[in-house]
């Protein structure tokens, strides 16, 4: 399954805003640390994703970037 979200996890400064705007509760921050000594938030549960992009727009380093997937019309 492709990815609905994606974080750039080195930038993430672990301030949590992700975590609680997500409406599906499926953001995390991770039990590792990133090269800045963060825990970088993650998704743990990409399927349950609605590509709301509440969290993209709430972070304020631009780490996150959302996809939604794209439904193509067929004309006849
Ligand atoms: S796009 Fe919406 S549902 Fe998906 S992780 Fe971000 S806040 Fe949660
Ligand atoms: S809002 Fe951005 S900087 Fe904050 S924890 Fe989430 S991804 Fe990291």
């Amino acid at each position: 399954m492709e990815k609905k979200v994606v974080f750039n996890e080195k930038i993430c400064k672990s301030c949590s805003l992700c975590v609680q705007v997500c409406p599906t509760n499926v953001i995390f921050l991770a039990d590792y640390l990133n090269g800045s000594g963060y825990r970088p938030a993650t998704v743990v549960n990409q399927e349950n994703c609605i590509s709301c992009a509440k969290c993209a727009h709430v972070c304020p380093d631009s780490v996150i970037s959302v996809y939604r997937p794209v439904k193509l019309l067929q004309t006849v």
